[in-house]
């Protein structure tokens, strides 16, 4: 059994369909919540010949993107600096996905609203140019680019160093520049993460399994039935602290498989200032680019 147990979102918002169903919304005007009604009434036509698929539905209060799946559960509703995103397992009724989305608007107001005060995304892009600013253990190193024999990244004089071989000194160098830092992005997540991951597993006398690094999507870090761990390999330009929290996270699902009190008070005893931790990462965590 491969499957996930547990992970850490970049800013999920989860509840059980049911418990919401009893959750009557008083603060929205019955005209933005028929309105709402009909946009995704129509939508689910439209949905109903694929099962997983994605809808742009325009809303008096938000516009959001619409994920129906055979496979969910439960109702899911994420904001990110990309948009509005719900998801939603196939048999669910438009009236419970709109009593759904409307119970959440608040909340989803808030974050998009933060969003929208936040420098444009485009700016967080990276270009892989000189001088460009690098984030690793929270502090910023400008891009050095030079020629060499072999090529390498180093973090020196307190610039991240990247040298690319003549033979990399292509017509599209910035590829191969953003290949050679995520190489050593990689490494580095695998240099810290896996003595960290060991060294606070052995605090709750648990063993790790394997220790991966990806670049996921949506996720900071899991971990799965067997005890093995994968983590983003960008928290790496978070600050230590952040990724010390991450670790204790992803460790305390050895012992707690879930999100309970108990697994709370286990995050708290391997890093006690936890809620910080992990409220920065909520924050922020979309602003780690590499
Ligand atoms: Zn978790």
């Amino acid at each position: 059994m491969n499957s996930i147990l547990h992970s850490t979102p970049m800013g999920d918002c989860r509840a059980k369909t049911n418990r919401l169903a009893l959750n009557p919304v008083k603060y929205i005007p019955r005209r933005s919540v028929l309105a709402l009604h009909r946009f995704i009434a129509r939508s689910n036509r439209l949905s109903c010949s694929d099962l997983r698929k994605r809808l742009w539905v325009a809303s008096p209060m938000f516009d959001y993107q619409l994920i129906r799946s055979k496979r969910r559960k439960t109702l899911a509703i994420k904001v990110s600096p990309q948009g509005v995103e719900v998801r939603a397992p196939s048999w669910t009724s438009t009236a419970e996905i709109s009593r759904f989305v409307a119970h959440k608007r608040s909340w989803v107001e808030h974050h998009l609203q933060r969003f929208a005060s936040l420098p444009d995304r485009l700016a967080l892009e990276k270009q892989y140019v000189e001088g460009e600013l690098f984030q690793y253990l929270g502090q910023n190193y400008p891009l050095q680019v030079r020629p060499g024999k072999r090529h390498a990244v180093v973090l020196e004089d307190g610039c991240l160093q990247v040298t690319l071989s003549q033979r990399q000194q292509t017509a599209s160098p910035t590829q191969v520049i953003q290949r050679q830092l995520e190489h050593w992005y990689r490494q580095q997540a695998l240099a810290w993460l896996t003595p960290l991951s060991h060294q606070l597993a052995a605090q709750l006398a648990r063993r790790v399994g394997s220790i991966k690094v990806r670049r996921t999507r949506s996720k900071w870090g899991h971990c799965t039935s067997k005890g093995d761990l994968q983590y983003n390999w960008l928290i790496m330009a978070a600050p230590p602290a952040v990724i010390h929290y991450l670790v204790a996270h992803e460790v305390s699902h050895l012992v707690h498989h879930n999100h309970s009190p108990a697994f709370w008070q286990q995050v708290g005893q391997l890093c006690p200032d936890w809620q910080q931790q992990r409220d920065w990462l909520k924050a922020h965590g979309y602003q780690l680019q590499v």
